[in-house]
């Protein structure tokens, strides 16, 4: 096709006018500055024993998994972090993916094998989105955070539905009404798949996530969905829930069918990651104060930024552009702050995103929100 290249070049000049241009910044080894943009909310990424345990890995199984996980790609350690996974969260069964987003894809498609209609909130992330597109079910979109409109659309809709959340949003980091979606869901016969990606390692006993703190775990009518990529500091997704869909996935879920495994020293170091995040109310104690103290900061410097539920909150800009400079100011101080803009921000407008993690000393963090106040534009 002639031209193609001149098309693209003026659709991104468009996002360029828009202010929506996007940019890789690659990161050195060991760069000094203080993150409050990854997701390495509980500093376990780098944690020495997560290292060790990947490195032995390593040497034992080589650097990837070679295959896919039905054909020659699942390993012991696959199968044990699978089966811790599925006792941290309370569910019968757990299934690892090589990503939270390839997890998302096929939980989501592979539940519509027995439902006609999805209610999806209107802040999920966007792999519930694509999972929901790719499913081709019926999808309608309810209001952020509302039980009574969801509890509207079953009703206006007869027949078996899945209702789709996550549990922290990624963005704004307020916490969905579990509870009580769950109240809706199983008074009319609907599955609930919660993204539990924001609040795994976080909230509950022992970091279980925000489903267990909500007394959902185990639930026959609850499908959890993570990432291994946040708290746990590795990558990978996992999809927990009752033994017959975990295996209906594996039957049925092209992402797990089609895909690559995860590296056994990936599944190995997040093992072991595992392990010191369920005993690391330290850390999660920290995270709370922290939580706190960025409220408090911000607040009395005059934004508004609401309690985060757990480790991730967001503050508003008066632009993208606006954003842009103002994470730009803060990098060039030292402090990686997130910068989201449309189409990544649910309603549209431009903010910081802050995430909060336990490996940055009290200094540096007073410091991160200093820089934060002094930047803004
Ligand atoms: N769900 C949510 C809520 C997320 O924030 C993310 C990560 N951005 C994902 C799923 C995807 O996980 P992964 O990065 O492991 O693909």
């Amino acid at each position: 096709m002639a031209g193609w290249l001149d098309a693209l070049e003026s659709l991104a000049s468009s996002r360029a006018k828009a202010g929506l241009t996007r940019r890789l910044r690659p990161r050195p080894a060991g760069d000094p500055v203080v993150d409050l943009a990854g997701n390495d909310y509980l500093g376990l990424a780098t944690h020495p024993a997560v290292i060790e345990a990947s490195a032995q890995s390593l040497q034992a199984y080589g650097l990837g998994a070679t295959g896919s996980r039905l054909v020659r790609g699942s390993s012991v350690a696959h199968a044990e972090l699978e089966s811790d996974l599925a006792a941290w969260l309370g569910a019968e069964s757990a299934l690892v993916f090589s990503s939270g987003y390839l997890a998302n894809l096929a939980a989501v498609r592979s539940l519509t094998s027995v439902c006609d209609l999805i209610v999806s909130d209107a802040y999920n992330h966007a792999s519930l989105i694509d999972g929901c597109k790719i499913s081709g079910t019926r999808t309608v979109v309810a209001p952020h955070n509302s039980p009574a409109a969801v509890a509207a659309l079953l009703d206006e809709h007869p027949g078996r539905a899945l209702v789709v959340t996550e549990s922290v949003f990624s963005v704004d980091g307020d916490l969905a009404p579990l509870a009580e979606l769950h109240e809706v869901t199983s008074a009319r016969g609907a599955l609930l798949l919660i993204d539990d990606a924001h609040a795994l390692g976080l909230l509950g006993p022992a970091g279980a996530g925000g489903v267990v703190a909500a007394g959902l775990a185990g639930r026959s009518d609850v499908v959890v969905t993570a990432t291994l990529s946040k708290s746990l500091g590795g990558a990978g997704g996992v999809v927990a829930g009752p033994a017959a869909f975990t295996r209906h996935l594996i039957d049925t879920g092209r992402t797990f069918i089609y895909d690559t495994a995860l590296p056994p020293a990936v599944a190995a170091g997040v093992h072991e990651a595992l392990r010191l995040a369920r005993a690391a109310d330290d850390r999660r104690a920290l995270l709370t104060s922290r939580a706190a103290q960025t409220v408090a900061r911000l607040s009395a410097a005059g934004f508004e930024v609401s309690p985060p539920a757990a480790g991730v909150l967001s503050v508003l800009a008066p632009g993208p552009e606006a954003a842009l400079g103002w994470a730009d100011d803060c990098r060039d101080r030292g402090v990686a702050v997130g910068c989201f803009r449309p189409p990544s921000t649910p309603d549209g407008s431009s903010r910081l995103r802050l995430t909060l993690n336990a490996g940055v000393s009290d200094a540096d963090f007073a410091r991160a929100l200093d820089v934060i106040v002094e930047c803004s534009p």
